[in-house]
């Protein structure tokens, strides 16, 4: 089955006397038994509860893994992903991430014992290069957030699997829809389920996949004994937001190109960092491992004043942080999403002052364009 048709019957509910077609909330944190030894399959809802589980279904279905499991929020999910390693283990990381990835690293990773080693992932012999005896695993977003470095995942994993090493690709840019990591070798998928999956700026959630029924029954264990897992409603908010995900990423990755494309032409802009580019330095890659480029467009305009201005100034357009909903929203990483990254990484990578990330939504592309134009200083929009 394709992609777009899993994306609206993959959470198919169970036939009931109702017959009804969505999947039921099943708000409640315990389950009765009918007598010693007869549980109905479900116990306790921190241990698992059906919608929760219908929704873990149909993500494992769209990754193509042997299971998933959903969690609170992207971060609870790599928090847990976390737990799989122990104090004196060693990860190679993207040295472009999330900032929120980057807290995660620096400030409760490492003082529970973990090493990392922050390395350009596009360029595969920085990651051969710092491997150890204690390195377990290679965790990479691609494309990454927000500078959009791209990382050939099968010729990653084709590293990782000689060496016996984990390899965890944050899939949240591109969703299962645009790209499998687990079928280019990946161990490990993790997502911020906040943002195309559910797809409506309303609800946190985050999500691990896995290859094997092996790590996924860890993931599950860490899961229930640390209780960071989904609640019932916002499981059925991202069923539903599911249902919707292959149109909204079509529409979304078209309104994308037209707004770079906008943008490359606009005096005040320096530079536009859009994974659709066919000068983008891993076009190539992109193309080959992923059906689409998605949603997100990093860029750089020529002063701090012109940046701050844009913020200001947008109507259409939400200055927020976060991405990947129905509607677009315009990021300040230097202040927002990436401002507990150590400032010489930030400037290392171009996130400075100067940069705006656009999470392109699913309104008419023109109107967005406008929206742009009327925000930009004078002449700077030319
Ligand atoms: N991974 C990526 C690529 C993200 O952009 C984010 C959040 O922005 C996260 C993970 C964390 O997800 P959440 O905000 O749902 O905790």
């Amino acid at each position: 089955m394709n992609s777009d048709t899993i994306c609206v019957h993959g959470s198919r509910n169970n036939p009931d006397y109702t017959g009804a077609i969505s999947v039921p909330i099943y708000q409640t944190a315990t389950f009765a038994h009918r007598g010693v030894g007869e549980s109905t399959g479900y116990d306790y809802s921190r241990v698992q509860n059906p919608t929760r589980e219908k929704l873990e279904e149909l993500i494992c279905t769209l990754e193509g893994g042997a299971g998933a499991a959903a969690f609170s929020s992207g971060m609870a999910a790599m928090q847990a992903m976390m737990e799989l390693f122990s104090p004196g283990d060693h990860l190679i990381v993207s040295d472009d991430l999330y900032g929120g990835a980057v807290r995660c690293f620096h400030s409760i990773s490492a003082k529970n014992g973990i090493e990392f080693d922050f390395v350009n992932t596009s360029h595969l012999p920085e990651i051969a290069a710092k491997i150890k005896p204690n390195t377990k695993a290679v965790y990479v977003e691609t494309p990454t957030n927000p500078m959009l470095q791209v990382t050939d995942i099968a010729a990653c994993a084709s590293l990782t699997k000689e060496r016996g090493l984990l390899l965890v690709v944050d899939n949240t840019f591109l969703t299962p829809y645009f790209q499998k990591p687990l079928a280019l070798g990946a161990d490990l998928v993790l997502h911020s389920g906040t943002k195309f999956l559910g797809g409506h700026n309303d609800t946190l959630a985050g999500f691990i996949a896995a290859r094997s029924e092996d790590l996924i029954e860890k993931i599950r264990f860490i899961s229930k004994t640390v209780g960071s897992m989904l609640a019932p409603f916002d499981a059925w908010l991202l069923i539903r937001g599911i249902k919707t995900l292959a149109v909204r990423m079509d529409k979304i990755e078209e309104n994308a190109w037209k707004i770079a494309h906008f943008l490359l032409n606009c005096k005040k802009v320096k530079k536009v960092y859009y994974t659709g580019f066919e000068n983008h330095l891993e076009y190539a890659i992109s193309k080959r491992q992923s059906k689409g480029f998605g949603g997100v467009i990093s860029f750089e305009v020529d002063s701090r004043e012109t940046a701050e201005h844009i913020l200001n100034r947008v109507k259409l357009i939400y200055f927020a942080e976060s991405l990947g909903g129905t509607d677009s929203l315009i990021t300040y990483p230097y202040l927002q999403t990436h401002a507990d990254v150590p400032a010489e990484v930030r400037e290392k990578k171009g996130i400075n002052d100067r940069l705006l990330r656009l999470s392109v939504g699913i309104e008419n592309a023109e109107d967005l364009i406008e929206d742009l134009k009327q925000a930009f200083p004078a002449g700077g929009q030319e």
